[in-house]
């Protein structure tokens, strides 16, 4: 069930609804919209008692929601989300959200020299894990706090917006501290506890899509962020798993458009892990921002074929400057803009 309050409802209406709502056992999510703020309910196992809610002032309409997830559809909220890092950095905006950076945070020296070489291309986001969730237990597994505080030296000497993984309950605390935006990985697309968590940060959270999810289940995944009070989530598609052999993963641009025609959460498309392959990323790039992406994740190495992790689908920082320089005409075509490049860092 969604309330839409009316256009002028004020700011006590909406708060006497939302206690109405929570004194009746359930929970309620006011989600300010560009004309009017509709409230979703969850937490009824039957039908909610809609006339009492109906009697209140500022209440337009209680709606019934067709589909299984409640509070990441656009029938509670027309407009694309856009979530908000602060200083200008915007993901689902008319800017493109541009992530850059190495697959794993390997030391000092690699950090920086990738960071500064992403940020005078244009990226405003640096991504690199501290946490690295590897196929094998004997692959390197990642600095995690000293890694982290690296990433945040390189957000204060770089002014870049910080993505970083946390891969358990265990290491959301730190990640939390020190990141601006929390990743959550493929592998743990379903792992509903550290969902249940990133609900409860305050951090933005980014959800990439497992490698054999279905679009209601990625939808169903954030929801479980959104249904423990965090709105702010961005979806990630990353390639899923076919019998295709020509590249790591296959990736599912089509999944882009479908998303945006169910959910109001924005989408990235992820070309490194979607392809595995160096020579794919440019060109899958251009294809995501064609499909109407709302950026793109992209991982970059100084020296790929020295890379502790993902060194074949990691491209270099002349590599990715090229591929801003191509993305952009792109986007001004469906009216988007790219960040212009920093010549030094900030
Ligand atoms: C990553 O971004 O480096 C990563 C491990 O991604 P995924 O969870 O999509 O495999
Ligand atoms: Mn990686």
């Amino acid at each position: 069930m969604l309330v839409t309050m009316k256009l002028h409802a004020t700011a006590e209406e909406i708060e006497a609804v939302c206690r109405k709502i929570e004194s009746m056992g359930y929970r309620a999510h006011p989600i300010p919209g560009s004309t009017r703020t509709a409230i979703g309910i969850t937490g009824n196992q039957g039908p909610v008692e809609a006339a009492a809610i109906e009697a209140l002032p500022g209440v337009g309409e209680c709606v019934p929601v067709s589909k299984p997830y409640k509070l990441v559809g656009r029938e509670l909220k027309e407009e694309t989300t856009i979530v908000d890092l602060g200083d200008g950095v915007r993901i689902g905006g008319k800017e493109l959200a541009i992530i850059a950076g190495p697959c794993a945070v390997e030391g000092r020296e690699q950090t920086r020299a990738i960071a500064e070489g992403v940020a005078a291309a244009g990226a405003r986001l640096f991504r690199g894990g501290a946490y690295k969730p590897r196929t094998s237990p004997y692959s390197f597994q990642g600095l995690e706090e000293d890694g982290l505080r690296i990433l945040a030296e390189v957000r204060r000497d770089f002014g870049l917006k910080i993505v970083t993984e946390a891969i358990d309950v265990e290491s959301m605390d730190l990640v939390e501290r020190y990141g601006d935006v929390i990743q959550i990985g493929a592998r743990n697309m379903q792992n509903f506890s550290l969902l249940k968590r990133a609900g409860r940060s305050r951090k933005p959270v980014l959800l990439k899509r497992g490698i054999s999810a279905t679009l209601d289940e990625l939808l169903m995944a954030a929801e479980y962020i959104l249904s423990e009070g965090n709105y702010s989530v961005i979806l990630c598609e990353r390639g899923i798993r076919t019998f295709a052999d020509h590249t790591r993963n296959t990736l599912d641009l089509s999944v882009i458009p479908a998303v945006q025609r169910l959910s109001h959460l924005p989408i990235l498309v992820d070309p490194s892990h979607g392809t595995g392959r160096r020579e794919k990323v440019r060109p899958l790039s251009r294809a995501a921002i064609a499909v109407g992406a709302d950026g793109l994740m992209i991982e970059v190495h100084n020296h790929p074929e020295r890379a502790l992790s993902d060194g074949n689908q990691s491209i270099e920082p002349s590599d990715f400057e090229e591929l801003m320089r191509e993305i952009r005409p792109i986007a001004a075509v469906l009216g988007r803009t790219v960040a212009p490049g920093s010549a030094r860092p900030v």
